[in-house]
């Protein structure tokens, strides 16, 4: 009654920004209280993982169900269904009478990794959860404020379920994550003693929550995901217990459970910034994910092999650690699964791996952590669905280093000078989808588009050889062009950090080149004349001109009022 009968879902807002996290079936009476102002919505929502509990309350949100209202969905990426696919799935006929596609609010997808980006005002970090399907925790800065959003989450080391203990690795990780945080929300779901009939739910104990804040410096912590059979009374009873432990610490962690409809109010406290940090390095993606499997133990060898043929990745098999370092070498996989053995730490400190980047995960019965060289650990005893997560974590965490290109101060200005044209979301145009051709004939380019960047997506007000009408800001390789307000060329993608696994370079469009001229409008750049091809190329000053010209023509289109071409 007290501590929430719904399931996983929080509203946070800034002066300008609003961010829900997780749809649970709290999302249902959010949905209504944001519909009683009767005002357009626009907000973001981050979804840590679809496991129901986090994503049962979408198809019962009234603002999806209103047009003029729009929402950007971020979940953690996947290797194979797309996030609007598996959003989609639990809105089947069989299940439900409206499908996705037919909700009347734009509602906008984007798939993410471990890193950062924004969302209007608030800086959002992510890191894997250790559960047991790919989680993300939230991190969000904002006016001087931190709160990080940790569910559902197990300790990486089975021995920090009970709060005691050094704090390393992977666990050290996530403390990190929570550092000098001004609220933490935080799984919590078993007690102690329950735990141990719990071991690999992908869950956490009250005592690591709140060993994992202490340890963190955050203030405060919200203690929640609790057990579904748990009482208000048992949940008062351990937090009671919890605090007055907590009386006689030094640092003064505020601990309680959060409550259905609670509000807090965050003062900025500037203690939790995190400054800038380098940009995840990395092996470039490969199209097909490859695992070199050296495991002689067949209960684990077997689940790995399992959970591998569930997520279509290919995987090579080396008898032992010495066969996989040299079939390593030549086969260049994506990811080593190794069995910890009496050599491995030698084999490891050769560096033959570690020096080409791949990651390496180690089968064992506990974390050896004088082995550094090692990614991540695979603790027997282990499920299908847990090895398949570490898999995907460590095959993610490497394989995406493309940027978003950045947005420039005047922004808001730029958007005011695109939206002011009033060309955004029309029908082709003859007018327009003339210099397409053209460009593309000039070219001999199998794509060409005119790309308006609104703030995001890139919009397509003509597109010769793509289907697409937009595409996410994230990917678009015009917002580059349009940041630099100057022509952009990429002779080939696969070559270029900032694009070589870029989704349009890795799957479809499958672009290899690009070349974009930005177009005027006044002092703003709006968007960009630009053609593609599947092919890498050069291009030479004389053709460049030509973009241009390109480019000067649509910008002559643009500016023309409408009537002038009924
Ligand atoms: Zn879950
Ligand atoms: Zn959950």
């Amino acid at each position: 009654m007290r501590f929430g009968g719904n399931t996983s879902c929080v509203e946070m807002r800034t002066a300008d920004t609003l961010v829900i996290i997780d749809c649970g079936s709290g999302l249902h009476n959010l949905g209504r209280a944001l519909a009683q102002s009767g005002e357009c919505v626009r907000g973001h929502i981050l979804i840590t993982h679809t496991h129901w509990d986090h994503i049962q309350g979408i198809p019962f949100f009234g603002p999806f169900f209103r047009s003029g209202n729009e929402w950007d969905v971020y979940a953690p990426k996947g290797l194979g269904q797309s996030l609007h696919d598996t959003l989609a799935g639990q809105m089947q006929y069989v299940y439900f009478p409206v499908r996705l596609d037919q909700m009347g609010a734009k509602i906008r997808y984007h798939e993410l990794v471990e890193g950062d980006f924004r969302v209007g005002d608030i800086k959002v970090r992510t890191q894997y959860l250790n559960h047991t399907a790919l989680t993300l925790g939230y991190r969000l800065e904002a006016d001087g404020a931190a709160v990080v959003y940790s569910t559902d989450h197990e300790p990486f080391s089975r021995h920090l379920a009970s709060g005691k203990g050094p704090i390393q690795g992977q666990d050290r990780r996530h403390c990190e994550f929570l550092a000098c945080a001004d609220l933490v929300i935080h799984d919590a779901q078993y007690t102690l003693s329950e735990y141990a009939d719990k071991v690999g739910w992908g869950h956490s104990t009250f005592d690591y929550a709140v060993a994992m804040c202490r340890e963190a410096k955050a203030a405060r912590v919200a203690l929640t995901h609790h057990d579904p059979t748990r009482t208000d009374y048992a949940i008062e009873a351990i937090v009671s217990g919890i605090r007055s432990e907590e009386a006689n610490a030094t640092a003064g962690l505020d601990v309680f459970a959060a409550a259905e409809g609670q509000r807090l109010d965050l003062q900025p406290t500037e203690r939790a910034i995190v400054s800038d940090q380098a940009p995840l390095s990395s092996t470039p993606a490969l199209a097909t994910p490859l695992i070199l499997l050296a495991v002689k133990d067949p209960v684990a060898a077997n689940t790995i092999r399992g959970a591998a043929h569930e997520d279509g990745i290919a995987m090579l098999e080396a008898g032992a650690e010495d066969e996989a370092l040299s079939t390593a070498t030549t086969a260049q996989p994506s990811l080593v699964i190794l069995e910890w053995g009496p050599k491995t730490a030698d084999v490891l400190a050769r560096e033959d791996l570690t020096m080409r980047n791949i990651p390496i995960l180690v089968v064992a019965d506990e974390e050896h952590l004088s082995a550094k060289a090692v990614s991540d650990w695979l603790i027997r005893p282990f499920s299908s669905a847990y090895a398949r997560t570490r898999i995907r974590a460590c095959l993610l965490r490497t394989t995406c280093r493309w940027e978003r290109a950045l947005t420039s101060q005047n922004e808001e200005q730029r958007l005011a000078s695109l939206h002011g044209l009033g060309i955004l979301d029309t029908p082709p145009e003859e007018r327009f989808d003339r210099i397409t051709r053209l460009a593309a004939s000039i070219f001999n380019a199998p794509m060409a588009s005119i790309s308006l960047v609104d703030r995001d997506r890139q919009w397509f007000k003509s597109s010769y050889g793509l289907e697409a009408v937009e595409s996410s800001r994230e990917t678009s390789f015009c917002s580059h062009a349009v940041a630099a307000q100057d022509v952009l060329v990429i002779p080939d993608a696969f070559q270029d950090p900032r694009f070589s696994d870029n989704p349009l370079v890795t799957g479809w469009p499958r672009i290899r080149f690009y070349a974009g001229c930005p177009i005027f409008v006044g002092p703003d750049c709006i968007g960009t004349v630009c053609v593609l091809d599947n092919r890498p190329r050069q291009i030479d000053e004389n053709s460049l001109s030509l973009l241009r010209d390109l480019a000067a023509l649509a910008e002559l289109e643009l500016r023309k009022p409408q009537s002038l071409n009924e």
